[in-house]
């Protein structure tokens, strides 16, 4: 059995991983066009901020490591340029050598990630505009911010990854601007809840332009300013794109994959492809909605481990299935969480439920219990028989803990009734005696 995958980070490394558990016996290769394999690409903003010193850290297996431990190949700066799936070869190029040269697989596992978005915005190649993706990107990102020249920076996209670096780049001194196409900031989370993460970030002295995008990037070689499409200009000595990432789909597509309307591969609960012996698995790959039963593409590092992990046990025999995503997402903002789970209002009424949004405001812990903080939940609940369909929390201390019970509750179907009833721990320090999730549901109810 000889299994090849293509990609080695989130899903790559646990498809292999998994594989060879399965099949003691089979020859699995990972052919990686990059340097690096097994990162935490999640890790990065803390990386750059230093609060995480060693970008070692961030790597859980060099190339080497991997092949000690999992006797697992893995061929770094390999890059696959086609695959044949009626020969069941792959086709690839050497990136170190320059040399070509190809394989023959009985499964193949594609596991190519996203790539950034890069509009061709006026003056993008200009020094010091960045997008953070891979641990490289990282390196350059933190050199250049770390310049004593560095002082201003501008961060286009208040996406997870562009808040997280608006903190990061605060945190190293640099004065920051946030530009959002979109009137609020996290798009996926409703305006109401977003405007709490405003006014932190505005705490915070991180500048905001909403409503607006970029027209061009300014300067001599070096950046400059930022001009925006209103004719705003801002001062940047360094800029970092993070308008979010698109599906590395295109190999796939080329070998007569099936491509879903999101841009991502589609796959079945196994990770199978429509081409046999064929699987994807990652950000690549879509997902399905659990919730609404429709395909999903969530790229995020969660699901791409379980996705990857399927994939890797299916392809090597065994019979694993990831069911699907609700589209759970959470991030660290200054001194506040925002995350976010199921579905949203407006999603909920496009998918034919009539659905009624309740908002609470609670304390994360006894308010006696010293470090009390605050937790703003808001639920979305089906009029018909009070189901939790989504909700998102923004808060202190504990508001992981709260959306991860969220996350739960709208897997298992409970009801605004469910959530009063659950039999959450309770202790000064932890919580109150009516949690925050139950005082949800008693609203709600
Ligand atoms: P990737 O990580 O994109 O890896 C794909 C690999 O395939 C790449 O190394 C690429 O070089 C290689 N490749 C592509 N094409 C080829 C080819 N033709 N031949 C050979 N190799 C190829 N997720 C979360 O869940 N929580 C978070 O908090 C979070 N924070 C993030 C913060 C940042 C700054 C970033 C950048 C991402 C974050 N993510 C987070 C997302 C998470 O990192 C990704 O979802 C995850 O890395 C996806 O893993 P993957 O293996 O599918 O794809």
């Amino acid at each position: 059995m000889k299994i090849a995958v293509i990609g080695g980070v989130a899903a790559g490394t646990s498809a292999a991983a998994k594989a060879r558990r399965t099949d003691p016996d089979a020859e699995i290769v990972i052919f990686e066009k990059g340097t690096e394999i097994s990162y935490g690409g999640c890790g990065l903003p803390y990386y750059i901020s230093g609060l995480i010193p060693d970008r070692d850290q961030l790597i859980a297996f060099t190339g080497e490591e991997f092949e000690d431990k999992y006797g697992v190949e893995v061929r770094l700066k390999h890059e696959v340029r086609e695959i044949d799936s009626h020969e069941k070869m792959i086709y690839y190029k050497n990136l170190a050598t320059g040399q070509d040269g190809a394989y023959q697989y009985d499964k193949l596992i594609i596991a190519t990630g996203a790539s950034p978005i890069k509009p061709p915005f006026e003056g993008f190649e200009k020094e010091n505009i960045f997008v953070l993706r891979s641990v490289k990107d990282g390196d350059r990102i933190k050199a250049a911010a770390n310049r004593d020249t560095t002082k201003k920076a501008v961060i286009i996209g208040a996406g997870l990854i562009g808040l997280e670096m608006a903190e990061a780049f605060t945190e190293m001194g640099l004065k920051t601007t946030v530009i959002e196409l979109q009137p609020q900031v996290l798009p996926p989370f409703s305006q109401e809840m977003a405007k709490l993460v405003e006014k932190e970030l505005q705490e915070k002295d991180v500048d905001l332009v909403l409503n607006d995008g970029v027209a061009a990037f300014k300067g001599g070689d070096k950046l400059e300013k930022v001009v925006t499409e209103s004719g705003k200009e801002i001062e940047a000595d360094l800029a970092l794109l993070s308008i979010g990432v698109k599906a590395n789909s295109e190999l796939a597509k080329k070998a007569g994959i099936e491509i879903g309307e999101t841009g991502a591969i589609k796959i079945n609960e196994k990770m199978e492809t429509n081409l046999k012996d064929i699987y994807a698995a990652g950000d690549c790959a879509e997902s399905k909605d659990l919730i609404t039963g429709k395909a999903a593409w969530i790229p995020l590092g969660s699901t791409a481990n379980k996705q990857g992990r399927t994939a890797g046990e299916n392809a090597a025999g065994g019979s694993y299935s990831h069911s699907g995503i609700i589209k759970t997402g959470i991030t660290k903002i200054f001194d506040l969480t925002a995350a976010r789970t199921g579905l949203s209002k407006e999603e909920a009424e496009k998918n034919g439920f009539e659905v009624t949004e309740v908002k609470i405001k609670a304390r994360n812990h006894a308010g006696y219990y010293p470090g009390a903080d605050i937790i703003n939940i808001k639920g979305v609940f089906a009029n018909n028989d009070g189901r939790l369909l989504g909700a998102e929390v923004i808060g202190g201390d504990g508001s992981d803990k709260r959306i991860d019970v969220l996350v739960t509750a709208i897997q298992a179907e409970m009801t605004a009734a469910d959530l009063f009833q659950l039999d959450l721990a309770y202790a000064p320090p932890y919580s109150s005696a009516k949690d925050a999730v139950a005082i949800l549901g008693m609203v709600a109810e």
